[in-house]
């Protein structure tokens, strides 16, 4: 024997009892002997309620709410009902209307709708739905009977939520099944007291009905049918990436349902629970799915050992209450008084307050709970009244209840004993920014609840269900702004990066928003990156800074990363805001580290607070590796002595062009007509950009440098300065050729080379036009390379070099993205 059991979505209309009665008959035809347990059809018991309360407010206009519903019934019995048997069913469907309308005018006439009343009015909901299958079973040809549940169960008085007598139910069941052999479709949620009053199990009770009804016959099984696909591992609509469990505990079936993931009813769960009778959650609108199975021992079961688990997950879900109000009971006079939480918890519960979790510190200096919001005001006036002595004394301070607050809680039965759990939990949420308010966990082990930010609520559940369920998936939500060359290089480079970081690094990278200087554009679910233009002027709108800082900080996705490639001290002065705000930042931008040394020390400071990685190895020789040679020769406990370095891929092209047969304005005239300076030369030529990298290099050794004190040769003419275009510049640079030439004789003289050298040495930066000789590392460069020697303690003889391209797009975006991988081991490592 089975007991079916079908929700209100699944009978919600004529074609979905055609499924429904599908899944009856094929059950019947495998000679499985089954009892079917029905809901009202979708949304009906609402209706009763609101057509009741119009009435009880005297508005006439119930009575086209009823007529409404009464439609409802008739066009799906029409559907599915033959014209032979029509007359038959429409007459007991215009009855039992007949009857709701008489009782709903009572209502409208009294002006009151008591509890009893209620519960007679929404029965009628289950009998209209399992009359209405029953008939269309037998149109079908099935053998099948109306059971109205008042006859086999009975309860107290509890009207709206009444409690069952077991033993009088028990006996009725049995006794009505011996003598039913046909297949009864059976009226969930209602029952009856022994008077023959008409009660109800609570909202949602026909799975109680179901699980009464499996429980007294000793069913084999009970299959809970609904519209998804089981008991998932978070709620869908905040986790995109939830999953259906294969297999659940009872007792974390209750902890999940009890928490938010409304699949089954909680009471549901005691009598097969005592029977130990496996429950089914199937899904009506995807039979073929198998949907999840509830029972005692599931980590025994034959599911887990064909998958070979020798250890099933220990976290089976992840639930939340999405509002909760936290209150805090306070003050000196608690320490090591006996009697304090029972007066506190003894109040609360004398005003029906329920808590939902509590925790107390071994300090005994407060003791923290939280309540249904609803709850505050009561919960907070209780708390006063009761401690009003101790408050007056000061001994404790008056509580407040603090609101905007939600509960997350992993569950799973095999938490118990497995360590490491909380450890996961909390780096997740860490790393995220995500602040814990209250911490409990029942020495059960089977559900561990954090206290959050409500604003923090969706980042959470995602942070967690990835750390516990999707390890083997990381992601990175990107927001870009700057889509100049750099940044546009980037974005080709992630979309065709994409299917091999998937692949090989199961990571994937979402772009969230970009903006260039005109427009902005922000998806959830993620924007193509090789798409960007057209996104920008289809969904796009004009580009705001701020706007669009504010947006990354609401949308709090989990993983956020800011990638600046603009050249913008604007854009830098948002940094330390996202920091705080939890989201990581990579950027080639320098001016944010070269501005002044408390500034670049206060985003070191929040990155580290914050928790989050602040990269940009980008700043200095675009992807070459220089910031990070510098952190891993500290972090080795290395010295660094010297750190010379050809930063400027522009001087470093013009010296290792220029010779003595040209002048040397015009090789500044070709680099420019080659693309290879600034718009105006005169910006590379000044040195200033050299001067900025080679004090972010001191800074990251620890020096603390700012840009005035870094020393730069002005190699320029003055009139050079006072030039105002790009060509009285060349023009004015003239001037200097002889002196350039007559410098570059005096190197080669001595069989050396000149070079624009950074020089950091004894706390002292220098940017100057040097004669190299042979032996000297900068002597053999060419073309635009970059090159970094680093003098230390470990390589002192033979310095370490770093050579190569350090300057265009594709060479710095792929520093960027390098960076962004970075970020991404950072998170999950
Ligand atoms: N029809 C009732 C309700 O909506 C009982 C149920 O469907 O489980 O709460
Ligand atoms: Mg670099």
């Amino acid at each position: 024997m089975k007991v079916l059991k079908f929700g209100g979505t699944s009978v919600g209309s004529a074609k979905s009892i055609k499924i429904v009665a599908d899944i009856i008959l094929q059950y019947q035809q495998q000679q499985m002997h089954c009892a079917t347990v029905v809901s009202a059809m979708g949304g009906v018991t609402d209706r009763l309620l609101d057509i009741s309360q119009e009435a009880a407010q005297g508005n006439e206009e119930y009575k086209e709410r009823l007529s409404e519903l009464e439609k409802h019934h008739f066009t799906a019995a029409r559907e599915l009902i033959g014209v032979h048997a029509q007359s038959k069913v429409f007459a007991r469907l215009k009855t039992l209307f007949n009857e709701l309308d008489d009782l709903v005018h009572g209502v409208y006439l009294l002006r009151e709708r008591s509890p009893r009343t209620m519960d007679l009015v929404l029965s009628f909901g289950e009998r209209l739905s399992a009359y209405l299958i029953s008939q269309y079973l037998n149109e079908l040809g099935a053998r099948a009977e109306f059971l109205d549940a008042r006859e086999i169960i009975v309860t107290d008085k509890t009207f709206n939520n009444a409690k069952v007598d077991f033993t009088a139910t028990n006996q009725k069941i049995q006794d009505y099944f011996r003598d039913h052999e046909a297949l009864q479709i059976v009226t969930g949620f209602v029952a009856a007291t022994p008077e023959q009053e008409t009660t109800t199990l609570g909202r949602g009770g026909s799975d109680y009905t179901a699980s009464i009804l499996g429980a007294a016959l000793n069913a084999e099984e009970i299959e809970i049918w609904t519209d998804v696909d089981g008991v998932m591992t978070a709620d869908p609509r905040q986790v995109s990436t939830a999953f259906s469990l294969d297999a659940i505990s009872y007792i974390e079936a209750m902890e999940m349902s009890h928490f938010g993931a409304k699949v089954i009813y909680p009471p549901t769960l005691l009598p097969v629970l005592g029977a130990n009778i496996p429950l089914r959650i199937r899904n009506t609108f995807h039979r073929e799915f198998p949907g999840t199975l509830v029972s005692k021992n599931p980590y025994a079961s034959t599911v887990h050992q064909a998958l070979n688990n020798a250890k099933a997950p220990a976290v089976k879900g992840i639930s939340s209450i999405k509002e909760v109000a936290m209150l805090t009971l306070e003050g000196s006079g608690m320490v090591g008084t006996p009697g304090i939480s029972s007066r506190l918890f003894g109040a609360l519960a004398q005003r029906g307050i329920n808590i939902i979790i509590i925790t107390q510190a071994s300090s005994e200096h407060t003791i923290t709970f939280a309540v249904s919001p609803a709850d505050a005001e009561a919960a907070q006036r209780t708390m006063s009244e009761e401690f009003a002595n101790e408050i007056a004394a000061g001994k404790i301070i008056p509580p407040v209840a603090e609101r905007n607050l939600s509960i997350v809680a992993i569950v799973g039965e095999n938490m118990r004993q497995t360590p490491g759990i909380s450890g996961r939990l909390f780096i997740a949420l860490g790393r995220n920014g995500v602040n814990v308010r209250a911490i409990a966990q029942g020495s059960s082990e089977a559900n561990l609840s954090v206290v959050i930010a409500q604003r923090n609520l969706h980042k959470a559940l995602n942070t967690v269900h990835e750390a516990f369920f999707l390890s083997e998936k990381k992601t990175l939500n990107v927001f870009l702004v700057g889509i100049g060359l750099i940044g546009k290089t980037l974005l080709q480079q992630i979309a065709q990066q994409r299917e091999y970081l998937q692949k090989n690094r199961i990571l994937e990278i979402s772009v969230i928003g970009i903006a260039n200087s005109k427009r902005m554009a922000f998806s959830e679910t993620g924007l193509n990156p090789g798409e960007w233009q057209s996104t920008l002027e289809q969904v796009g709108e004009e580009a705001d800074m701020q706007a669009f800082v504010q947006r990354m900080k609401e949308m709090n996705m989990p993983n956020s990363v800011f990638v600046d490639c603009t050249a913008s001290q604007d854009v830098t002065e948002y940094y330390a805001e996202v920091l705080q705000s939890a989201i990581s930042i990579v950027t080639p931008n320098k001016l944010a580290n070269s501005g002044s040394h408390q500034a670049y020390q206060q985003l070191q400071m929040a990155a580290r607070q914050a928790g989050v990685q602040f990269l940009y190895e980008t700043n200095v020789g675009a992807s070459l590796p220089v910031i990070r040679v510098i952190q891993d020769l500290k972090d080795s406990g290395d010295k660094i002595y010297k750190i010379e370095g050809i930063l400027s891929g522009t001087l470093s092209y013009l010296f290792n062009t220029f010779t003595s047969e040209k002048r040397f304005s015009d090789i500044v005239r070709q680099a420019k007509e080659l693309g290879y300076t600034e718009p105006n030369p005169r910006e590379d030529l000044l040195g200033t950009d050299v001067a900025r990298k080679i004090l972010i290099l001191a800074r990251e050794v620890g020096i603390p440098l700012e840009l005035q004190d870094v020393e730069v040769e002005n190699m320029l003419p003055p009139a050079c300065m006072e030039a105002n275009s790009p060509e009285e510049f060349l023009k004015a640079l003239e001037a200097a050729d002889g002196d350039f030439t007559q410098r570059l004789r005096q190197a080669e003289e001595q069989s050396e080379k000149l070079r624009f050298v950074a020089t950091l040495e004894d706390e002292r930066a220098t940017v100057r036009l040097l004669s190299v000789g042979a032996d000297h590392p900068f002597y053999a460069l060419s073309g635009s390379d970059n090159i970094i020697s680093f003098t230390t303690s470990r390589y002192r003889d033979r310095p370490l070099v770093v050579k190569g391209s350090g300057a265009g797009a594709e060479v710095t975006a792929a520093g960027v993205f390098a960076d962004l991988i970075s970020v991404s081991n950072y998170l999950y490592q």
